[in-house]
Order: C-alpha cells, then sequence, then structure tokens
C-alpha cells in the first residue's frame, strides 16, 4: 500500500564521508553531535560510490588524496551517474596547489577544504551545503509532482520509466506497464462541470495510490490518463491489479453526480525478464494496447506481452 507521502520521498540529511583515513570520519563524527544533518562514511572510492547511489546522501565529503581510486576519479564518476551528478560535493584535500582546485571544482565539486582543516569552518560550510541540498532537494521534488492529484508529473515519469527498463533489461527482471484512460471524460466535464471532472481525477489518483504496491509508480500522465509502473511484476500479476483498480474504480459513487459511474479502459504491457525493447517502444506498445481497449467497448484490460519492438498477444 502506498501512502502519500511515500509518492513526495524523502528529503535526505545525511554526509557521506569518503576518505581513506578512519579518523577523518571518527573526528567529525564525534565532534559533530547535535547537527541537523547525520554522517555516515566509507574508506574507499568505489565503495563510497556504492554507497552514494543506494544512500543518496543530501552532501559528499570526499577526500582527493586516497590511496586506489583517488578522489579526482571518485568525482569524475558520481558527475558522470546520473543518480549521483546532483549530489554536491566538498572535496578534502591537503594539496593546496591552484590547479588542484581549477580541476576539482571544474569537474563539479562545490566547495574545495584544506587539510588540516579548521572543524569550526568546516561545521559551518557542511550545514551550508546541506541546508542548500535540502531546499534544492524539495524544489526538485515539487516540480515533479502534479498540482491536481499529488502524484508524479510526467517529467518524473519519463525519467523514472527509462531508469526501470535499464534495470529490466540489465538484470533480467520482470516489468510491467499500464496506461489508464477515463472513459468518455469529456462528457463528464461537459454534463457536470470541470470541478466534478477534476474530483474524479484525484478519486481515480487516490484508488491508484490504495491499490499499488510500495514499489509501484503510480503517474498522472497527462489530461485523463495515468502511468502504473510495476517493477518486478508479471504481466499476469500485472493484470490482476489494473483488473482490480478498473472494477473498484467503476463501482464509486461519485459524490457530485451519483448517477454516472466513471470506468477506465487500460493498456498493459509486462516482460518476463528475457523479452526487452526500449522505454519508448514499451510505451507504443501500452498505447496500442490502450486503443483497443477503447475500440473494443471500454472498461477494460488488453494486454500482451513486449518483444523486441514488436507486441504479440499475451
Ligand atoms: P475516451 O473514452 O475515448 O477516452 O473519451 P474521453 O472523453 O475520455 O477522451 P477525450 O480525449 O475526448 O477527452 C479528454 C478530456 O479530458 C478533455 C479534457 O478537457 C479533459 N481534461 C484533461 N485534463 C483535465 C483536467 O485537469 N481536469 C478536467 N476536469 N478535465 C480535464
Ligand atoms: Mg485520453
Ligand atoms: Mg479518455
Amino acid at each position: 500500500m502506498n501512502s502519500e507521502v511515500d509518492q513526495f520521498g524523502e528529503v535526505s540529511q545525511v554526509v557521506l564521508v569518503i576518505d581513506d583515513s578512519i579518523d577523518v570520519y571518527r573526528l567529525l563524527s564525534a565532534r559533530l553531535k547535535g547537527e541537523e544533518f547525520s554522517l555516515i562514511g566509507e574508506q574507499g572510492g568505489a565503495e563510497g560510490i556504492a554507497s552514494a547511489k543506494e544512500k543518496k546522501p543530501a552532501v559528499i565529503l570526499l577526500d582527493l588524496d586516497m590511496q586506489g581510486m583517488d578522489g579526482f576519479e571518485v568525482l569524475r564518476e558520481l558527475k558522470d551517474d546520473p543518480s549521483t551528478m546532483h549530489i554536491p560535493v566538498m572535496a578534502l584535500s591537503a594539496m593546496q596547489s591552484r590547479q588542484d582546485k581549477v580541476t576539482a571544482f571544474d569537474l563539479g565539486a562545490t566547495d574545495y577544504i584544506c587539510k588540516p582543516f579548521d572543524l569550526v569552518e568546516l561545521r559551518v560550510r557542511m550545514r551550508s551545503a546541506v541546508r542548500l541540498s535540502v531546499l534544492l532537494q524539495m524544489l526538485s521534488q515539487r516540480a515533479q509532482i502534479d498540482g491536481l492529484t499529488g502524484l508524479f508529473n510526467r517529467a518524473h515519469f519519463d525519467s523514472r520509466w527509462r531508469e526501470e527498463v535499464a534495470r529490466c533489461q540489465r538484470h533480467g527482471h520482470q516489468l510491467s506497464l499500464a496506461i489508464f484512460d477515463a472513459d468518455r471524460f469529456k462528457s463528464i466535464n461537459d454534463t457536470y462541470g470541470h470541478p466534478a471532472g477534476d474530483a474524479v481525477l484525484r478519486g481515480i489518483a487516490r484508488v491508484l495510490r490504495r491499490e499499488i504496491r510500495a514499489s509501484d509508480l503510480a503517474c498522472r500522465y497527462g489530461g485523463e490518463e495515468f502511468c502504473l509502473i510495476m517493477p518486478d511484476s508479471s504481466p499476469e500479476d500485472a493484470n490482476h491489479l489494473c483488473d482490480r483498480i478498473r472494477q473498484g474504480l467503476g463501482e464509486i459513487i461519485w459524490p457530485l453526480h451519483p448517477e454516472r459511474r466513471v470506468t477506465v479502459s487500460i493498456g498493459l504491457v509486462g516482460s518476463d525478464g528475457t523479452l526487452h525493447t526500449d522505454a519508448q517502444a514499451w510505451l507504443h506498445q501500452a498505447d496500442r494496447n490502450l486503443y483497443q481497449a477503447k475500440n473494443s467497448g471500454r472498461d477494460k484490460v488488453v494486454r500482451s506481452m513486449v518483444v523486441s519492438g514488436v507486441s504479440k498477444a499475451a
């Protein structure tokens, strides 16, 4: 079950310290108690990158002169990866040369602190970086939320969908995608007015939020269309879920028009983990199934397996 809070996600207040000397992390953890941010530490570049991807910290404090994978390399990798490129990185280094500072900033660092550092100064710089990061996280979340329904919007869907298709392909996971379109929705607006139409859209969003699993993602795709990403769902399971939602929606008595039910048509495509195509082709196939659902009487799910660019009936 998904709550509205889940849809808004969380704002991180964690600072990830990547330094091959455990002393730096120990010193900071001991002396930065009582701050609004918390600290986690990694002692190697590769571990630091993995932790950044998994924990999505607010800020990274990165030692540039580490054994093995050096900090510049770590910085380059963090800034090359879409999932970590937006995390502000404060570089920490015993190197005082102007060229090192210029290189770090050119690679995307937001601050450069020289070792040995002054703890009071480091503390205020970290506070300021975390504060800014929290604001940016909140702004970017708001930009991805649809104002009417509180669901994620099309922009968020587009980026998440590309990620999910890539993940499904990489790991051979099952994946399903559904497009929901309210039936004869224009006539609700025309008969009962726009506010009644808006209430229906909010109601559909509420049902989607309530029925899906925490790992599923519901978005308002635009107008009266909604998309549902179901990672690790077989096409059969996805079909079950979509059909349950379809039935549930059809049974709702709407306060502004109790005499008029609202149904949805659903185009569904799924992969068992062996079938792959690109993100856009998935959408085309789901859309084609939706079109079939509309043309064969509405209030139904039409599904198929996704097959490299072409859709075949399941
Ligand atoms: P079909 O069963 O073929 O999908 O018919 P339909 O009437 O649902 O489809 P159509 O595309 O003709 O109409 C969609 C309507 O959705 C038209 C548009 O005014 C309305 N709409 C889009 N966004 C909103 C919104 O935010 N609020 C309201 N109230 N209506 C909206
Ligand atoms: Mg439509
Ligand atoms: Mg419609």
